[in-house]
């Protein structure tokens, strides 16, 4: 709160900062951060490390520094393929971990303010929901990531790919509620034992997905998506997309069990909000990066193979969304504080 977000954030049951404020609260944040001594390198990777005695010696860094350090905390977040496979090709252990995969949905925030609150008023703020569903072959569907008063935006981070996710600024004001519904999918699904064949499932989906878009968002009608037919016309929801979107069929880019997961749940989900299964909804694709597809293994002090090398956070593994990656890091850094007092400790 002292860094800029709202006080309301100490006592809601879902705390929500805003994409327009969390902008300048992360940014008083670094200030602290540097008021106490710290140094921030942006635009710049650790590309490299070097060991001695089992222990991390140094990092390298892409503009050609090298730090001598014994002890780096490895919080890359989930989408950091190339630092993944530089540091298994160094020999870190890692393995597969299941994680969930889908669409994000589009409906009126009118219809689910109604439905949640049983009639529509402003004072009430934009209402949320959390949905779960169970498919008759045991994967799970479920709600992610819901956007009240939000925005879907393209999050891809790599050539030629499309990610969707949500976002919502403070005021929660937009016309469309979104959340993402995914359905688990488990190293079975991947195409090989290799700990890191859940990054290339999830590639390739991304890759299908901007084919499918044509280097834009690929959006469908629900109805459409049944029907296993491309959208020619938007009906009575507009999407609400920050960047550009096409027509498309959301069959061409998601394995057939995730469509039919999907749709089935979809079904189910009348039955909580109405509405949520009409024909009109907006579906857009693809939901892939829920959490990270693959675990960078620690022991119970928090370290890789590679003593110092700490593994932290989401794309290591340990968290799926902010809190709990905060919450990953703070014990991670209390353990540095008991544990490593003077510089030899480090040793
Ligand atoms: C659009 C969007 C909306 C979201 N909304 C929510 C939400 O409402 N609620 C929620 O709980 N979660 C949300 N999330 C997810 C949330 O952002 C993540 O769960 C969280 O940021 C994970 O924290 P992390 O510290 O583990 O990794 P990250 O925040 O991903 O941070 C990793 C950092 O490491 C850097 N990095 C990677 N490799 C290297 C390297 N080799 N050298 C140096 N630096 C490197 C990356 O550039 C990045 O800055 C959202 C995500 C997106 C994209």
């Amino acid at each position: 709160m002292e860094n800029g977000a709202k006080e309301n954030i100490l006592y809601d049951a879902k705390p929500h900062v805003g994409t327009d404020i969390l902008s300048v609260v992360v940014k008083n944040m670094r200030k602290y951060i540097e008021s106490k001594g710290g140094t921030f390198y942006f635009d710049t990777e650790m590309t490299d490390f070097t060991t001695v005695n089992y222990g991390l010696q140094a990092v390298k860094l892409s503009n050609g520094e090298e730090i001598e350090t014994n002890i780096c905390v490895l919080a890359i977040g989930h989408s950091a393929r190339d630092t993944f496979e530089m540091i298994f090709n160094k020999g870190i252990n890692m393995e597969q971990k299941p994680f969930a995969i889908g669409v994000r949905v589009e409906h009126p925030q009118e219809k689910i303010n109604k439905s949640q609150y049983g009639f529509s008023d402003n004072r009430l703020g934009a209402a949320s929901y959390k949905l779960t569903y169970k498919t008759d072959n045991g994967r799970g569907v479920y709600s992610f990531c819901m956007c009240p008063g939000g925005f879907v935006v393209n999050a891809a981070s790599e050539k030629e790919t499309c990610v969707v996710n949500g976002m919502s600024y403070s005021k929660r004001d937009s016309r469309n509620a979104n959340s993402a519904i995914v359905t688990t999918v488990t190293p079975q699904d991947y195409p090989s034992k290799h700990p890191l064949a859940g990054v290339e499932f999830q590639r390739k989906l991304e890759r299908k997905a901007f084919a499918e878009g044509n280097g834009n968002i690929p959006i469908q009608r629900l109805e459409d998506f049944r029907n296993n037919k491309k959208t020619e016309a938007l009906g009575k929801i507009t999407p609400e997309i920050k960047g550009k979107y096409s027509f498309g069929n959301l069959n061409n880019v998601l394995p057939e069990y995730v469509c039919k997961s999907i749709s089935d749940a979809m079904e189910y989900f009348e039955r909580k909000i109405e509405g949520f299964n009409d024909n009109d909804t907006i579906m857009s694709a693809v939901e892939s990066r829920t959490s990270s597809p693959v675990r960078i293994i620690r022991d119970e002090n928090y370290q890789s193979n590679v003593r110092g090398l700490i593994p932290a956070g989401e794309g290591a593994g340990y968290a799926g969304g902010i809190t709990s990656a905060a919450i990953d890091g703070i014990k991670i850094f209390e353990f540095i504080g008991k544990n490593f007092h003077k510089p030899e400790d480090f040793c």
